[in-house]
């Protein structure tokens, strides 16, 4: 035993030596954990670049890096539920941080519609109301309520528990839970930079400061990224586009995009047939021209979608881009990129 991890401690890095072992799940929590560990040592990321969150297994080689850490930094089981049981049991040491549930961060309710509704509950949003002049409204609402009861009795084992947390949050909607795609926000991520340095320099009193001076310093690179955005979006100004997965809700939000609909909502389950006509539908009276779709999903989606729609993948896991702190800020200038040329 004295012999194994001698031998164990030689092979790994300095850095690995003396700073804790931080267990991530998705490239853009990665990135961020990556900001704050620049000096000190690298998270390892559990879900391998192309697995979809949504239904990730674990293998035994992800299974025993979550046994061996000392702090585990996930979005939650609202994005991942067939982790849970895994983080619970296996990372039981562990200093478990849902960045989904921590303090500050901003949740937005899953939209189960196929047809997005404006956003007038939301106090920011009140410039959204363009929408409700969809002829058809009433029709695409009891497709939502069917498709709802359909898909989201056995998906979210937790659902119950996040109905209660919602309610008592006060966001006043009838169903389902939040969108689990929080890290889309921008501000989200910076909370988050500080709840990753405090939970470090908790850890590891030695490195607080680097902890917390890179925090610093990352929020301020996802600053200058959402500038960036922001600018690059003021060039598509009215576009309106679809998506095929309802990932994007808190970069429309923040920066005041207009979608017309999902053809599969924020848990990622199949769309029905009535789903896929209800959205192609609304595609061909409103005009829109573009589709954002993500490199998981089956491009035949699109096709079924008909029409001549410009088809733009963005990838809001940012796969295809280079691992590190530079990511995150890269997902949110290159998704903006990719939406403001959507269609042109
Ligand atoms: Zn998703």
């Amino acid at each position: 035993m004295l012999r194994l991890s001698l031998t164990l401690s030689l092979l790994g890095s300095a850095a690995w030596a003396d700073a804790p072992k931080v267990v991530t799940d998705i490239a853009p929590v990665t990135s961020l954990v990556a900001q704050v560990m620049k000096g000190v040592g690298e998270p390892f990321q559990l879900l391998p670049a192309g697995s979809n969150p949504h239904d990730h297994a674990l293998r035994p080689s992800e299974a025993q890096a979550l046994d061996q850490a000392n702090v585990v930094f996930w979005i939650g089981d609202a994005l991942s539920p067939n982790l849970d049981k895994a983080v619970d049991t296996l990372a039981g040491d562990a200093t478990v941080v849902s960045l989904f549930d921590a303090e500050g961060t901003l949740h937005l309710a899953s939209r189960d519609s196929v047809i997005f509704e404006a956003h007038d509950d939301h106090d920011d949003h009140d410039d959204h109301d363009d929408h409700d002049d969809h002829d058809d409204h009433d029709d695409h609402d009891d497709h939502d309520e069917e498709h709802h009861d359909e898909d989201h009795g056995d998906n979210h084992h937790d659902e119950d528990a996040h109905e209660d947390e919602h309610h008592e949050a006060g966001h006043g909607h009838d169903h389902g839970a939040d969108d689990p795609h929080v890290w889309l926000d921008p501000e989200n991520a910076k909370i988050w930079l500080g709840v990753i340095a405090e939970t470090l320099a908790t850890q590891d009193t030695a490195n607080a400061d680097i902890y917390r001076a890179n925090a610093a310093e990352g929020q301020a690179m996802v600053d200058q990224a959402s500038e960036t955005a922001r600018d690059l979006l003021s060039a598509a100004e009215g576009q309106t586009f679809a998506v095929l997965h309802d990932a994007f809700q808190y970069f429309e939000s923040r920066f005041e995009l207009t979608a017309l609909g999902a053809l599969s909502d924020s848990d990622a389950t199949s769309p029905s047939p009535a789903r896929m006509a209800a959205l192609r539908d609304a595609i061909t009276e409103a005009g829109v021209t573009c589709v954002i779709a993500e490199p998981q999903f089956d491009p035949r989606l699109i096709e079924a979608l008909g029409g001549t729609l410009s088809v733009t993948e963005v990838d809001p896991l940012g796969t295809e881009l280079a691992a590190g702190p530079g990511l995150y800020p890269e997902l949110v200038v290159e998704t903006a990129r990719r939406i403001a040329g959507c269609g042109q």
